[in-house]
């Protein structure tokens, strides 16, 4: 869930869905309390320099709330780290699957999971646990030899 965060000067709301219920009760928040807010519903990928030209054109005090598909909000963080915001300034939420990067301990091949705790190895069939090990610098989680 999104926390509504006091005190900016400008809220800016990003999502790839207009039945994004998330965003609707921070968008009233900012509506009764008098803070500036925009809007954007970005449903084309092509949007992508409208929105880099979006954040470069926000001044100090700006806060970011991104939610949508995973790839979208991944698409439009990055987006918005090359134009200067940080982790600090902005919230995302994802609606829907969560993928994330498996790598398999044995031959360290890349494998795509959801919310499996179990998986096969696609590159080496080797079992593989779900580990919550994660890894900053390979942005994925290790996966782990299931021992039986
Ligand atoms: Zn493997």
């Amino acid at each position: 869930m999104f926390s509504y965060v006091e005190g900016k000067r400008k809220l800016l709301f990003c999502t790839d869905s207009e039945v994004d219920r998330n965003l609707y009760i921070l968008v009233r928040q900012a509506l009764d309390e008098n803070v500036t807010f925009e809007f954007h519903i970005l449903e084309e990928e092509s949007e992508e320099s409208f929105v880099n030209q979006w954040f470069h054109k926000q001044k100090m005090g700006a806060y970011l709330y991104i939610s949508g598909k995973e790839d979208f909000v991944k698409r439009i963080k990055d987006v918005a780290m090359m134009a200067g915001f940080t982790e600090h300034d902005m919230q995302s939420l994802i609606n829907g699957p969560v993928k994330k990067k498996l790598i398999c301990c044995t031959c360290h091949g890349v494998n795509e999971v959801s919310d499996q705790t179990h998986v096969v190895c696609v590159h080496c069939g080797q079992e593989l646990e779900v580990s919550d090990h994660y890894s900053r610098r390979l942005d994925a989680y290790l996966g782990y030899v299931t021992i039986k």
